[in-house]
């Protein structure tokens, strides 16, 4: 009962690189960047376990970002000429690069953070993508014309990433899509088909994530947009519940987000967020397991697991170990209040 996980990222120590921001520069070079993935990797993995998450992640420790990481190993696409795009609807400018022919997996993407997760736990291991959606609204396109033409393509790619992941013994394979808090209307009209091409063939647990994003200052502002009442996941959930995947994640602490939305998805597992990662300040155990207690109301027990809003890359590493730990603890002390 209240199991526990992380959204996916964790900051990367301030020896691996730049710490508190995202798209942060690597600090080593060649084979010390591979070995220093390797360490900041197997000290997160071993971080989740003391803190008592059940399902754990690699942290994220080898991809400078969640979409970009991704990317940098597939075939058709020009990184050595970034284009500037105004990404999620224009909320903020990024550098991008750009699709230019076919797309194929140059190799395995996340092969060996895989298996060294997977080798260092007996915990049930989670790895994150990049949902299609995401992807093409974070980089531009030479070649092929179409929105959807090229998400579906990405799909392709990132289903046979996932299907290795599974061979490499990963339990849960979830897919990053805060696009789908943005274009909410072609969730159901082709984001959830992306999404089914991504998991075809997986016999794992499959999960998609759908956040209000980190707290950096573009999100922060865009936030204070949103109105009193953040309904977005009102208009997607009905074709999430509808769908094939597994588990959905969620923002529900700190949030403009109504719980009862929760009763949209009522054939699914919830990854809901207890931790805050746009605010610094530690929860306690009891707040934890208070909001626990309030997502009973539109959740039962056994469908109900305690995640972070969104992932914690751009925070300080010592406040993201706090928030693991209150995580932890509070899940513990739910499970002895609501029995
Ligand atoms: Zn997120």
């Amino acid at each position: 009962m209240f199991e526990t996980t992380i959204a996916g990222s964790l900051p990367k120590p301030s020896w691996l690189a730049e710490p508190n921001k995202l798209w942060a520069p690597w600090q080593l070079a060649a084979d010390e960047l591979a070995h220093g993935k390797a360490d900041a990797t197997l000290v997160w993995v071993k971080e989740q376990e003391l803190a008592g998450i059940d399902i754990v992640t690699d942290g994220e420790q080898s991809r400078q970002h969640f979409v970009h990481g991704f990317l940098e190993q597939v075939d058709g696409i020009d990184f050595a000429n970034k284009v500037k795009m105004g990404i999620r609807n224009n909320r903020y400018d990024a550098m991008v690069p750009t699709v230019v022919g076919p797309l194929r997996l140059k190799g395995r993407v996340h092969q060996t953070e895989a298996r060294l997760a997977r080798a260092a736990t007996r915990q049930r291991l989670k790895f994150t993508l990049p949902g299609p959606m995401t992807i093409v609204d974070t980089i531009a396109d030479r070649y092929y014309g179409d929105k959807v033409a090229m998400a579906m393509a990405f799909a392709r790619v990132l289903n046979e990433e996932a299907l290795a992941l599974q061979r490499d013994g990963v339990d849960v394979i979830q897919f990053d899509e805060p696009a789908f808090n943005v274009y909410m209307s072609e969730v159901a009209g082709w984001g959830i088909d992306a999404l089914h091409r991504c998991i075809a063939g997986l016999t794992c647990t499959t999960a998609v994530h759908i956040c209000y994003g980190y707290g950096i200052a573009a999100n922060v502002a865009w936030k204070k947009t949103l109105g009193g009442e953040w309904r977005q996941y009102e208009e997607i959930f009905p074709a999430l519940n509808a769908s094939r995947i597994g588990q959905v994640s969620l923002e529900c602490v700190a949030s403009r987000v109504p719980l009862d939305l929760l009763r949209l998805l009522p054939d699914k597992t919830v990854q809901a967020g207890v931790i805050d990662v746009a605010n610094n300040a530690i929860e306690s155990a009891a707040s934890v397991a208070d909001t626990i207690g309030r997502l009973l109301d539109y959740i039962p027990k056994a469908r109900l697991i305690a995640s972070t809003n969104c992932g914690m890359a751009p925070m300080p590493r010592e406040i993201a170990l706090a928030k693991l730990q209150a995580l932890g603890k509070g899940a513990r002390l739910a499970r002895e209040r609501y029995v």
